[in-house]
């Protein structure tokens, strides 16, 4: 459906039905898929017909959702795993192997964080961290003649900043690999990082995709755009024969549209299974009806709460890329022009204990490890979602310990500030 809006893709993309079919997309409950003659079954398994076998690597309701979530993004394929982290590993993994090298933007979410840092380096997968606001001369510098992907968030939670999406883009295609892109905050709706020059999009649709708080999970869209084959020796999984399907070479086949989707979902669904239940994916569906709608006045509580809080004496600090005395508000300008989410943060005076005893006190923002909800929830990551940073990374990181992140829903704006105000007096 590329020739339409992306509010008319959230309701209707990914799935059309046809004559006599459910209108709303079904969820296949099934495990498994029968065939009438092993040979049929055999074309599957050996990639030389698409179709499905069994719900670990693909699901017809998942693909209808994937389907969606890439037209959204301006993407050629899309998947959906199981959760936001599981979507940010395989697209890694899908291009890294035991002895390459990542660099990444250090603002990025704390799971992520330890995944790059803590857990793919027990891989063999090293990563040298590079501030969002380095210049393209130290973002060069972090480059080694093993890097192969470049990674960074649009908008990173918690720290919001926002990232020069161009800058690092022309810095990964300049080395000769693709930029990775998590895109959970802004969502499709308020940025589309390929066409700002990222090559693979990923989501944790947990957040405002789902939006609801029901259903965790992941997605990955590729832009189709990175050539594989040009820089063929840095990508050997996707360039050179696969044993274990009968030596097809995934960008000969698949080209660029297809060939990194395929592989994650040939290789890594298939070893891992980290796959979207089909039930959660049909939630999801249902978020992303909405989701043209809902995202708009979550920037519009988020602005209004961004601006109250500024206000305030007792508030140090505001952080809220729609604030004009933000440090990311050009940039803000340039790569979200409708806004970018509802995700506040701020320091209150008085460090970790004041902001406890703030959040305490709140009677309509409940603490919660979530964002992106229709309800209006909150946070100190120095001693929740962050507590396995040190001080100094979480300095590096710019979540000081007594930052709170408040994630704006969908209640109005008046009460929402009315609820700010009595937990500060
Ligand atoms: C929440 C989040 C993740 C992890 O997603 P899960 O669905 O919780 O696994 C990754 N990136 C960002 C930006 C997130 O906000």
């Amino acid at each position: 459906m590329s020739d339409f809006r992306n509010g008319t893709k959230c309701v209707q993309a990914g799935y059309r039905p046809g004559n006599g079919e459910p209108r709303q997309i079904p969820i296949v409950q099934s495990t498994t898929f029968k065939y009438d003659t092993s040979e049929d079954m055999g074309k599957l398994f050996d990639l030389e017909a698409s179709g499905y076998f069994y719900t670990r690597l693909q699901n017809p309701t998942n693909d209808h959702v994937a389907a969606k979530i890439a037209d959204l993004e301006g993407g050629t394929a899309g998947m959906l795993t199981s959760s936001g982290q599981a979507a940010n590993f395989f697209a890694l993994f899908n291009i890294c192997e035991t002895g390459s090298h990542i660099v990444s933007s250090s603002s990025i979410y704390g799971g992520t964080f330890n995944l790059i840092a803590v857990t793919m380096k027990k891989m063999g997968i090293d990563v040298t961290f590079v501030s969002p606001d380095c210049t393209r001369e130290e973002l060069d510098a972090a480059f080694q003649d093993n890097t192969r992907a470049v990674f960074g968030e649009t908008i990173a939670n918690p720290a919001l900043t926002v990232l020069d999406i161009e800058k690092f883009a022309q810095a990964a295609h300049d080395h000769g690999v693709p930029f990775i892109i998590d895109n959970t905050f802004p969502t499709p709706v308020n940025c589309r990082p390929i066409e700002w020059g990222a090559d693979i999009v990923t989501h944790s649709t947990t957040k405002y995709m789902d939006g609801h708080g029901v259903a965790v999970g992941g997605a990955i869209v590729d832009s189709g755009k990175f050539d594989w084959m040009a820089h063929a020796d840095k990508f050997p999984g996707l360039t050179t024969p696969d044993d274990s399907y009968h030596g097809i070479v995934y960008a000969e086949k698949f080209g660029l549209e297809g060939a990194f989707i395929t592989k994650a979902t040939a290789q890594l669904m298939r070893d891992f299974g980290c796959i979207q239940s089909p039930q959660n994916a049909f939630y999801l569906n249902l978020g992303l009806e909405s989701l043209h709608v809902r995202m708009p006045k979550h920037v519009e509580n988020g602005q209004a709460v961004a601006e109250f809080l500024q206000s305030q004496s007792k508030v140090k600090k505001v952080s809220y890329p729609g604030l004009p005395s933000d440090p990311y508000f050009e940039i803000a300008k340039k790569y979200l022009p409708n806004g970018g989410c509802g995700v506040v943060s701020c320091e209150l005076e008085g460090g970790r204990a004041a902001a406890e005893a703030f959040m305490k006190k709140l009677k309509l923002a409940a603490i919660e490890t979530h964002v992106a909800d229709a309800r209006t929830c909150c946070l100190n990551p120095a001693t929740s979602s962050h507590r396995q940073l040190t001080d100094e990374q979480l300095e590096a990181a710019g979540i000081p310990a007594g930052l709170i992140r408040i994630s704006c829903g969908l209640e109005d704006k008046e009460d929402l500030i009315a609820d700010i105000e009595q937990a500060l007096g």
